[in-house]
């Protein structure tokens, strides 16, 4: 009976062994589950770690790209010149020049314009104040723009204002002007430029066309005044002794006395500048 207590006893002992080792195994299983879990989400936290930086740097990448190409585009407009010349001058010049260099016919240096019938504002002070405006929206455009005059008192011939133009080697040469004549009912905004077969602007004739053409298109958008469209002209010396495309801008009559009115409000003149300006914008990024 003793033997039989005494085997019972190292059964019970060595199930218990059994036990407590299989026990043992298994928390060690739990460990290495543990201990594989955190290692597993410390990979994970060190994947994400990694995803934060990467996806700024993306983004980091993309805004520098976006940046470049705006700067592309300033820099690609900074390439196109334009010279504006505000027509006229205080004072006119009645000396003669040669209308062209194929010409022997002469012609007044620079006359000294119309006035607004209604506003007695003479004509160069309008064109000098639409081309300074001109110049204002295109150099916000990108353009590089340049004045053949920023002062009504001063003393620059025709020739003169074409040579400077050609000096800066302007991609367009844009002459602002307005119109007058002897009856009031004249009216209407046009473009000028040279016409086919003139052995002086041979060159530019069709860059001229197709320049004044856009502007044309540009400006009927916003039209309130009457559109005379293009007109060809061969007896401006400002365009004979242009190397480089140009257009004259005929604003509008300031003989005509609604139109007069209209050249001097704000609104408008702000309206006609920006259509201008887009004209010449798309002929020079998108044509050129
Ligand atoms: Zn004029």
């Amino acid at each position: 009976m003793k033997r039989l207590l005494v085997i019972l006893v190292v059964i019970v002992a060595i199930v218990s062994v059994i036990l407590l080792l299989i026990d043992a195994q298994d928390d060690q299983g739990i460990l290495n589950k543990v201990e594989k879990q955190t290692t597993s989400e410390k990979a994970n936290k060190v994947d994400e770690t990694e995803k934060e930086p990467s996806e700024e740097i993306v983004i980091e990448e993309v805004e520098e790209k976006v940046k470049q190409e705006e700067n592309e585009e300033v820099e690609e407009k900074a390439k196109f010149s334009i010279m504006i010349d505000p027509g006229h001058q205080a004072k006119g010049n009645y000396d003669l020049e040669p209308v062209g260099p194929n010409s022997t016919e002469q012609k007044p240096k620079v006359a000294s314009g119309t006035q607004g019938v209604v506003t007695n504002k003479p004509e160069y002070e309008l064109t000098l104040e639409v081309s300074q405006l001109l110049q204002e929206v295109l150099e916000e455009k990108g353009f590089e723009v340049q004045l053949t005059r920023t002062k009504n008192e001063v003393d620059v011939s025709n020739i003169e204002r074409a040579q400077m133009a050609n000096e800066m080697e302007a991609d367009l040469f844009l002459r602002i002007h307005a119109d007058g004549a002897e009856s009031a009912a004249a009216e209407g905004f046009s473009v000028l430029t040279p016409g086919q077969g003139n052995p002086d602007t041979e060159k530019v004739y069709e860059a001229s066309l197709t320049a004044a053409e856009f502007i044309v298109d540009e400006v009927k958008e916003i039209a309130t005044i009457h559109q005379n469209g293009v007109i060809f002209r061969d007896d401006l010396s400002g365009f004979n002794w242009s190397e480089v495309p140009v257009n004259l801008i005929e604003l509008g009559f300031m003989t005509n006395p609604e139109e007069d009115k209209k050249l001097s409000d704000d609104t408008y003149i702000t309206n006609l500048t920006n259509a201008i300006a887009d004209g010449v914008e798309v002929y020079l990024v998108e044509n050129k």
